[in-house]
């Protein structure tokens, strides 16, 4: 964990101006972070998959994990991707062997 540098606020100058340049550099490594509902949509089975597996998806996929935070319509599409799939193993599960 040391991304620190990324969350620190712009300093002032004494003139009580802000660094600009930190300033920049925090809207757009926020905006870096930011993928579209279209890029979300392309790995939500993905992170899926590797939730259900038992796997840290919110590290491999953290872009993800925070569009899907940050997005309604995405979170619901992740919930009902989760629904389908269990549903899926719920009558995997429940068909009679032999
Ligand atoms: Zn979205």
């Amino acid at each position: 964990m040391n991304d620190t540098s990324k969350s620190e606020p712009p300093k002032r100058h004494h003139c009580g101006h802000q660094d600009i340049a930190g300033l920049m550099r925090t809207i757009f490594s926020a905006e870096d972070d930011d993928i579209t509902c279209g890029e979300c949509y392309d790995h939500i089975d993905e992170y899926v998959d590797m939730l259900r597996a038992g796997e840290d998806a919110a590290t491999v996929l953290p872009k993800v994990k925070t569009h899907l935070a940050q997005c309604k319509c995405c979170e619901m599409e992740f919930k009902a991707f989760i629904a389908i799939l269990e549903a899926e193993a719920d009558r995997d599960r429940d068909t009679p062997v032999g």
